[in-house]
């Protein structure tokens, strides 16, 4: 019933925008195909479609973004990837077995299927996905071009881009990594931390920045010990945080060593086998968690350049704002973010660069 409502309020109000709009309105809100004046590009058919949103990444950024543009009748259109930045479509929780912290599931939901769910909502909010990744784009002028992989001859255009591509988590490599992925190792504390297969248990947590020691710390609420892996006799963190884990009567730091190995039954990881780089000696831990805290890679290669990033390759959003450097295209989720990189903040970013994305076409 009240979806029934949405939907007719949605539907008066794209008509209104149609019937009562300049041209430039019609322009942007128009799914006619509309004529580029400026662009001497011969990869471009004159008559060809402009899409008004088009949103790269399909996380819960990518998903809420579709949502709410497909909400204000945008016709948004999605390139979910296919194993772009080595993740599935669905993004990072499909590398997940179970969330405990995202609202409305008081009962705990895998990954999986949230991300379903999600998909499934955009799908219904009238998005149009394509299980296809987005190899470089355009933009340098409007309408932006963006070039879908294999089929790089017909840039699809864009008045507006909605730019949701995420971040992987650095992984090691390690034999057994694989294996016992999401049963014992995770590159998430805050996420992952309270699941009952580590409460009370000996975690380890690899890296020596302040994400190491935050994770670490954080740890400390539900394990009965956490030991952080550090391969040097020095640590990257600030002496603030490196003083708060060393102060931690439950954190022990381990110097020196390495991670080489991830051991244990079927089902479970048990032990880990570690190396210390100054004598070479190799040994076996007792462990049932591994968290790894090594740092993520934003997925903004495709970009060659084009927005402005920082340091690290995150995109930078204006303060409050998904707006970038380039006036159309927005950032949201983690790609923009690594504060906080989590699936609800990603999602409420999502929500703003579709508002945001909304309000550019407006005017
Ligand atoms: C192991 C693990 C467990 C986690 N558990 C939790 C949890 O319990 N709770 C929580 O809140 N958060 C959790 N997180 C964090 C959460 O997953 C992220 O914060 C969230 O997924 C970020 O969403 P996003 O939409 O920004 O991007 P992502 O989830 O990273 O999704 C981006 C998507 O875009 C696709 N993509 C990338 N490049 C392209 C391209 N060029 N073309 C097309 N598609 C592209 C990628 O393949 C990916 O599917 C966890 C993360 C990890 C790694």
């Amino acid at each position: 019933m009240i979806s029934r409502f949405f939907k007719n309020k949605a539907l008066i109000t794209s008509t209104l925008l149609f019937t009562n709009s300049t041209p430039t309105l019609y322009k942007y809100y128009s799914s006619t195909n509309i004529l580029n004046t400026n662009n001497n590009n011969s990869n471009m058919n004159t008559n060809q479609k402009v899409e008004k949103v088009v949103i790269i990444g399909s996380g819960p950024a990518g998903h809420t973004a579709g949502i709410y543009a497909g909400r204000a009748r945008l016709e948004p259109l999605m390139f979910e990837g296919f194993m772009a930045g080595g993740v599935a479509a669905g993004g990072q929780l499909t590398t997940t077995t179970e969330i405990e912290n995202f609202p409305g599931f008081p009962d705990p939901i895998s990954g999986l299927e949230l991300m379903e769910k999600m998909r499934k909502q955009n799908v219904e909010c009238g998005t149009r996905i394509e299980t296809k990744t987005i190899q470089k784009v355009d933009l340098s002028s409007r309408p932006f071009k963006i070039y879908v992989e294999d089929e790089l001859e017909t840039p699809i255009l864009a008045s507006t881009v909605i730019i949701a591509t995420g971040a992987t988590a650095r992984r090691m490599g390690v034999p057994g990594e694989e294996q016992y992925w999401s049963k014992g190792i995770s590159a998430c504390a805050v996420c992952d931390g309270a699941l009952p297969i580590y409460r009370n248990k000996h975690l380890v947590v690899v890296g020596a920045g302040d994400t190491a020691c935050e994770e670490a710390t954080f740890l400390t609420h539900f394990a009965s010990k956490v030991t952080m892996l550090v391969r040097s006799t020095n640590m990257r963190a600030s002496k603030a945080m490196q003083e708060r884990v060393k102060n931690n009567p439950k954190i022990e730091i381990v110097w020196n060593t390495v991670l080489t190995a991830a051991k244990g039954t079927e089902k479970s990881l048990t032990h880990l086998t570690i190396k210390n780089v100054v004598d070479d000696k190799v040994s076996d831990i007792e462990a049932q968690g591994l968290f790894y805290a090594i740092g993520h890679i934003p997925n903004t290669a495709f970009l060659d350049g084009q927005l402005k990033l920082d340091e690290t390759g995150y995109i930078i959003a204006q303060p409050y704002s998904t707006k970038t450097s380039i006036e159309g295209v927005f950032a949201c989720g983690d790609v923009q973010d690594k504060i906080y990189r989590q699936a609800i903040t990603a999602a409420g970013t999502g929500c703003m660069a579709a508002l945001e994305a909304e309000r550019f076409l407006a005017h």
